[in-house]
């Protein structure tokens, strides 16, 4: 079996205990992953501690600090074959797609380059004659970064990328259900020279890792990608060191289809946006709202579709659904359907666990018009569609918006007043019209409700990884005058 390490301080190491890693595709261990418990969080904690305060990286210019961030991109670039090779391994995620996303990884790493040196400060034009008064930008200190399985080098380049730009050390945490990807990616930013303790790489379990990491004392900042429920206890936890948080979490992002729409189009959209990454996608468009006119005609073409999705191996580039990352998330999948059919949904398409190995559960629409069922409401972080239809703009924009999350939302429609009505309407941090699951590092990301708070991607992200110092200089020589009377 292949062995992976963490990486602390600069080095590889094994960690306190081990765990063996499962293949997906197949259900069983194929790596050895080192498993970090608290000894190993705090020796990860204090070395990016003292890399920010004490070591060579607290001494770079912020052009060489960027200089770093573009060899990191380059080291992604070139290697991004490998390490999608490795996600696809490690979670099942199909291999088409991790080549492609790791390749534009590099991206969102050159992205940061460049704005490290462009993070100013500035001047205040203060109300008192004989003071000089500026704002610096610091960083805001170690971040603690926790990520889910799926996309882990996208989900760390949007949180890494920014930090490092501001300056800041972390230790980032890779989801215990396959980690390959990121403790490999620790060789490259070895290999890239930052310095130790710049940027340490771990993994482990929730409770005794993540939580670990969340609520240590150095910790100025933690980073979260995950579920709602995590994310409470990761806001818990930070009420022991107080540190910030910013929270990306989980979705139920309405999908809208206007009978004007180009129904081809938006099928194909549709598909992506649901079944792509077998649906364990934050953003997947799992309410399709759809105006009643075309639904028909639009499920007829969508179940085509899904019917027609080449299922297999996620290391075949053939392949467009691979298996769920855990045996886990099938069995949530699975609970799911069987209590939104009992609910009254019809099952369209799909709905069935296959037999044989792997985790794999197909493309599957559920028909929930009429009906109160919990797949409206909660989210599969799998490959299933719910159905609901609409007479009226009104009410297709009170569906979208009947949700305790906020995080994405598709509109297809050739009514531009209409389309802009809605962008404005919907209650969530990313309207995608005509189009769904575009990102870009240039674009900011995140959600609202449920969905978390916080930006990842765009300029005001690196900023997000600064704290401000208010500097006041006295340009008089003259004494200080009454001490008894506030400046
Ligand atoms: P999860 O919340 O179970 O786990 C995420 C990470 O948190 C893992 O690394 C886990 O070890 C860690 N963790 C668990 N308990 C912890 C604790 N007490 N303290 C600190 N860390 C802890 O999420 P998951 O099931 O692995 O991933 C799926 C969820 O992630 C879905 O809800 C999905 O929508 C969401 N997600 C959101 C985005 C986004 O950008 N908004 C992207 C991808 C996934």
């Amino acid at each position: 079996m292949q062995r992976f390490q963490l990486y602390i301080d600069g080095a590889f190491c094994d960690g306190e205990a081990s765990f063996d890693s499962v293949d997906p595709a197949t259900g069983k261990a194929w790596a050895q992953m080192p498993e970090a418990r608290e000894t190993d969080v705090d020796r990860a904690v204090e070395s990016a501690h003292k890399a920010l305060y004490d070591g060579p990286w607290s001494k770079l210019t912020a052009t060489q600090r960027g200089k770093l961030l573009y060899k990191l991109a380059d080291l992604v670039a070139a290697n991004a074959a490998r390490l999608a090779e490795l996600e696809t391994r490690d979670t099942g995620k199909i291999i088409r797609e991790t080549s492609a996303q790791i390749a534009y990884v590099a991206e969102y790493y050159r992205y940061y380059a460049g704005i490290a040196d462009k993070i100013e400060g500035s001047y205040l034009p203060i109300d008192k004659p004989d003071m000089e008064v500026w704002l610096r930008r610091e960083p805001v200190g170690v971040v603690a970064m926790v990520v889910p399985w799926n996309s882990q080098l996208f989900l760390s380049a949007v949180k890494l990328g920014p930090a490092l730009a501001a300056g800041c050390t972390l230790v980032l945490k890779a989801s215990e259900d396959g980690p390959a990807p990121l403790l490999e990616f620790a060789r490259l930013v070895h290999e890239a020279g930052f310095p130790p303790g710049v940027v340490n790489i771990i993994t482990g379990f929730g409770p005794s890792c993540g939580a670990a990491l969340g609520r240590h004392p150095r910790i100025a900042h933690v980073a979260f990608t995950g579920g709602p429920e995590t994310a409470r206890h990761v806001v818990r936890n930070s009420a022991e060191n107080l540190a910030s948080t910013s929270l990306e979490l989980g979705g139920k992002s309405p999908f809208i289809v206007f009978a004007d729409a180009d129904l081809e189009s938006a099928a194909n959209a549709q598909v992506a946006g649901i079944f792509a990454a077998t649906g364990q996608s934050c953003v997947a468009g799992s309410r399709l709202i759809v105006e009643a006119s075309v639904k028909d005609r639009f499920l007829a073409l969508l179940k085509r579709k899904a019917e027609a999705v080449r299922i297999g191996s996620p290391l075949d580039m053939a392949t467009e659904v691979g298996p769920l990352a855990t045996a886990r998330q099938r069995q949530h999948i699975d609970a799911l359907v069987e209590r939104s059919s009992a609910a009254g949904a019809r099952v369209v398409t799909g709905g069935r666990v296959p037999v044989g190995e792997g985790f794999y559960y197909p493309p599957t629409i559920l028909d929930c018009d009429g009906v109160d069922s919990p797949s409206l409401a909660e989210e599969f972080f799998g490959p299933v569609l719910s159905v609901v239809s609409f007479e009226t703009e009104e009410e297709a924009l009170r569906l979208a918006n009947d949700t305790v999350y906020g995080l994405a939302s598709g509109v297809f429609t050739q009514n531009l007043t209409r389309a802009h009505r809605l962008m404005k309407g919907i209650r969530a941090g990313v309207v995608w019209v005509n189009t769904y699951r575009a990102v870009s590092p240039i674009a900011p990301f995140g959600g609202f409700g449920l969905s978390g708070h916080g930006r990842e991607g765009g300029l005001a992200a690196a900023l997000d990884y600064t704290r401000t110092k208010t500097v006041w200089l006295r340009t008089s020589d003259d004494p200080i005058p009454d001490p008894f009377v506030m400046r």
